[in-house]
């Protein structure tokens, strides 16, 4: 079922052979950019027309009210309201201790530097809702930011036309327990840019939803594409798009373990991404038989073969576990499962992950709901330069600088010189101004 690509005898750089999708995020973005542009010149119409096209459906007024919110708590089955509260227990004890606490450096007598956290003022928490429903990603957005000490807090999430237009009841029900009120039903590249830019959300023009200072939260290719157009214009976490698994496996592996575990993230978009990477044939032919079994009694089958069989899946096979953790590295995948022998070991030596999830008990499923750790990670290869959602992403260390005169006094000649160097004597006048008389 899966594409194979052969990589044994050895390759310099795998990274130009592996699977990746052809739609990439840059075609994306000059698809949607009308819509941003005309989303920040009229706003709610914009928005209005382009859920409408979308979605099949948009409220009236886009902000859900407060109380909708809270009814959408009691309508919450008890399970579904139990496996919430646990996730946002297990999510909460690990990003409390991701917090940090300012440090002061002296770096001379009377010099010191202190740098201080500070939480963004108001971000935007995009929550997806489109072939699929995420109440999980409410917590997963929310969770670091309240950690974080963020003071305003807006989720944004597509209409379902199953719920009157509103977002999804599970996902209302999870801001009410996370107790976020402020929501709007909106979703895609028009939500993005209505949190970028601010918008009116009503049609007399009299509700605005305020632009945000960063926008953070996972989506699909449309959502990605928006985020990088407007980073900048706001911050913006990381590109968290359609998801990706990539297996690092051995003999050692269970064949039905490994084909679960790639259509538990392909069944998320037909643009998905699950990618095994093994030494072992026979893995591979026990993981395409496996395939073939579990994939038709799976309820998503048809997005999953969609995904399974893309261009952006496949098998790769490879000499041994040293060439496949070069392999993985090329791919820096989203989701990184090490199903061999001594799985910590090789997983300590990976460099290139979104989350690294470790031997045969830990699948990427317990991740994207239960493990404490967060499951809105960087896909595309962005795993290279960028983490996962983490109390940090809302924090801006800012530094504050005091020298006393003695010790600005003691480096003013320094400062001079460097000023001088790239000439720019205003700024070594900026220091000698303060010593009148001297020479530093
Ligand atoms: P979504 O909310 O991301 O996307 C739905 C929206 O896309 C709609 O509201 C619509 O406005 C817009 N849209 C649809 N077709 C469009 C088009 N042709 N042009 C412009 N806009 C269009 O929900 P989804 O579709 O279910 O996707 C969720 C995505 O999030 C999946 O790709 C999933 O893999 C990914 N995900 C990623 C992570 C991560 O951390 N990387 C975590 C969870 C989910």
């Amino acid at each position: 079922m899966l594409n194979r690509i052969d990589l044994r005898g050895g390759v310099r750089d795998p990274r130009r052979l592996l699977p990746r999708a052809q739609l990439d995020v840059s075609v994306a973005v000059e698809r949607i950019r009308p819509l941003v542009e005309a989303v920040r010149e009229h706003g709610y119409p914009a928005i209005r027309e382009a859920s409408e096209r979308f979605d099949g459906i948009s409220p009236e007024v886009l902000r859900v009210p407060v109380a909708a919110i809270r009814e959408a708590e009691g309508t919450l089955d008890p399970q579904v309201r139990a496996a919430l509260l646990e996730s946002i227990t297990r999510a909460r004890k690990v990003h409390a201790d991701q917090r940090r606490t300012d440090h002061v450096t002296a770096v001379v007598p009377g010099g010191t530097v202190t740098e201080r956290w500070l939480p963004v003022d108001r971000v935007g928490l995009y929550v997806p809702g489109g072939l699929a429903m995420y109440p999980s990603t409410v917590v997963m957005n929310v969770v670091p930011a309240q950690a974080a000490g963020v003071r305003s807090l807006v989720v944004v999430s597509p209409p379902q036309k199953e719920n009157g237009g509103l977002p999804d009841q599970r996902v209302l029900a999870a801001c009410a327990l996370l107790g976020v009120d402020e929501v709007y039903a909106v979703g895609g590249a028009q939500a993005v840019a209505m949190l970028a830019y601010g918008a009116t959300v009503d049609p007399a023009g009299e509700q605005r939803c305020d632009p945000v200072d960063m926008i953070t939260g996972p989506g699909n290719i449309w959502v990605t594409a928006a985020k990088r157009l407007l980073r900048g214009v706001v911050g913006i976490d990381a590109e968290a798009g359609p998801t990706e698994i990539a297996i690092l496996a051995d003999d050692t592996a269970d064949p039905a373990h490994v084909a679960a575990d790639l259509i538990s993230q392909a069944e998320h978009d037909p643009l998905a991404a699950s990618v095994l990477v093994t030494p072992s044939v026979a893995l591979a032919e026990a993981v395409d038989a496996e395939l073939a079994r579990q994939v038709p009694a799976a309820k998503h089958t048809e997005r999953i073969t969609t995904a399974l069989r893309g261009e952006q899946s496949g098998v790769v096979l490879v000499d041994d576990l040293e060439a496949g953790l070069r392999v993985v590295d090329a791919y820096a995948a989203e989701h990184l499962e090490i199903q061999t022998v001594d799985a910590r070991e090789w997983a300590l030596r990976v460099r290139n992950a979104g989350a690294i999830f470790v031997g045969a008990w830990s699948p990427v499923s317990l991740g994207d709901y239960c493990a404490g750790s967060n499951h809105v990670l960087p896909t595309g290869g962005c795993a290279r330069h960028s983490s996962g959602l983490s109390v940090q992403s809302f924090l801006r260390g800012v530094h504050l600088v005091e020298y006393t005169q003695e010790a600005l006094r003691d480096v003013a000649g320094h400062v001079v010189t460097l000023a001088t160097v790239e000439d720019l004597p205003a700024h070594g006048q900026a220091v000698s101004v303060r010593f009148p008389g001297e020479t530093p």
